[in-house]
């Protein structure tokens, strides 16, 4: 008869540390207005709902683990070649694979306190050093900290989040020239909301990889599609680490989603219009109610009452059915981020803060 010793955890110990990534809440209770993942408020378009629905006949077979048509579409609209860009499960995938391929403890990986919260989780999960750069006072950030850095991975979101502020591609180009010997991985998730797109450097500078995806502007979160822009040796590197991992992350409903995105490009832009214009009028709504606002380009505002904490508004607003998002932490506490849905939504969530700051009354 053997002895049983009971294990608590079967976890070796190099991840016994790890910190998930928490994303916003998706609850199931009742029907809530949505601001807080910035999906976009708009469908697919018919042609990648068709797309979708004749994928389906053939899913018994694999998806091509190459992508061509989608790397072709993508290369056609961006006027490069189909080996500068790598098609990825969502572009988190993108962000791991650049962490995984190009930092460690003596390459460490450069970013802002206030970003995206997922480079943190991904330096913890490869056990790579971050630096942190401060952001400025007002958010804003000091590019000069990033030039004349030796080697490692910088990872800029641009425009960031969750402040939705910009940088431009004179800033983005001084960046990869004065660091040449590291990977400046520029995170490009909210770009079409009204931020300058860096992929025209992509031909001039190696050590540039543009991180793109389909779950914002592209109304497709739910399929899990993004994709790297780069030098062709850069895509190399990636692809064979994703080969490692998993040669099959982007299904074929995916593709044939984005291939077709692709196609109805007009539509999307349209969209992002859209965004951009309620954007715009929520901004001055919010204004008027005594918010303060940073200067956003992106599907989401990033403000602050000096009257009402954040965790407050966002618990009123979540006991009325809106639900937006309040990160805890020294720099954000006082802020909420707010994705912009269509203008009924936003009159419903401005309206709603009305009564809330006027003490119920509206
Ligand atoms: C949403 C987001 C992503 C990742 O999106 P995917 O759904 O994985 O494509 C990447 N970076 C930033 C800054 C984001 O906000």
């Amino acid at each position: 008869m053997g002895v049983y010793v009971y294990m608590n955890s079967f976890l070796i110990s190099k991840y016994k540390d790890v910190e998930p990534y928490v994303p916003g809440e998706q609850p199931r209770d009742k029907k809530y207005i949505k601001l807080n993942t910035n999906e976009s408020p708009y469908p697919p378009s018919e042609a990648v709902l068709k797309a979708v629905e004749d994928s389906g006949r053939s899913l018994q077979l694999y998806p091509d683990p190459a992508c061509r048509d989608l790397r072709a579409a993508l290369a056609g609209s961006l006027g490069l070649e189909p080996g500068n860009i790598l098609p990825t499960n969502g572009s988190d995938e993108v962000l791991s694979l650049s962490f995984m391929a190009y930092a460690h403890d003596e390459k460490p990986a450069y970013y802002a306190n206030v970003t995206y919260g997922f480079y943190d989780v991904l330096s913890g999960l490869f056990n790579v050093k971050a630096k942190h750069f401060a952001l400025e006072s007002d958010f804003t950030i000091d590019i000069n900290r990033y030039c004349g850095l030796d080697r490692g991975l910088i990872v800029i979101a641009n425009p960031n989040a969750p402040t939705g502020i910009a940088i431009g591609v004179d800033e983005i180009e001084k960046i990869c020239k004065e660091s040449p010997r590291c990977v400046v991985l520029i995170d490009e998730a909210y770009v079409e909301f009204g931020a300058e797109s860096c992929v025209g450097l992509v031909k001039k500078y190696p050590n540039l990889i543009v991180s793109r995806t389909y779950s914002k502007s592209m109304s497709l979160a739910g399929a899990r599609l993004g994709y790297a822009i780069a030098n062709e040796e850069r895509i190399r590197e990636l692809e064979t680490l994703k080969y490692a991992l998993n040669p099959y992350s982007v299904n074929r409903t995916a593709l044939a989603a984005g291939v077709a995105a692709v196609k109805d490009i007009e539509y999307y832009r349209n969209n992002c219009k859209l965004v951009a214009e309620t954007r715009g009028r929520t901004t001055e709504k919010l204004k008027e109610l005594g918010f303060e606002l940073t200067d956003s380009k992106t599907n989401f505002v990033f403000c602050r009452h000096p009257g009402v904490p954040a965790s407050e508004l966002s618990e009123k607003l979540r006991e009325a059915g809106i639900l937006v998002r309040h990160f805890t932490g020294e720099r954000t506490n006082d802020w909420l981020r707010i994705s912009i849905g269509t203008p009924e939504n936003m009159l419903a969530l401005t309206d709603t803060l009305k009564e809330i700051l006027n003490g119920g009354k509206s």
